[in-house]
């Protein structure tokens, strides 16, 4: 319950009591708090874009690169599945294969 409590408050009679006499977890809270309190900073804040920039985002065409490459690999799914299964089956061989390499001879 440190982290809620580190990032809520609300610490119970029970935990305040313990927290009285339990050092260990004191730092923890504390380390808690302190990675809430540096997170807090990191929260995002909206910027206006510089002067020029607005227009130049605006005038990017809408099938830009990712959706380009999104719909080469929709047409080509296929050929990529095969693909990836090929992989997964050679890397299970040579996983095999090496297993069975290591496995000592007997004696
Ligand atoms: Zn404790």
């Amino acid at each position: 319950m440190l982290p809620a409590v580190a990032r809520e408050g609300g610490a119970t009679l029970n935990l305040r009591r313990h927290l009285a006499s339990c050092s260990r977890c004191r730092d923890e809270l504390a380390t808690y708090e302190a990675l809430v309190d540096r997170l807090g900073g990191l929260r995002s804040v909206t910027a206006e874009p510089p002067p020029g920039l607005l227009p130049a985002l605006i005038a990017i065409p809408q099938r830009g690169p990712a959706e380009r490459v999104r719909s080469h690999v929709e047409i080509h799914r296929r050929a990529y599945l095969g693909g990836a299964v090929a992989a997964l089956v050679a890397a299970a061989g040579a996983f095999v294969v090496h297993q069975h390499v290591r496995r000592p001879a007997p004696a």
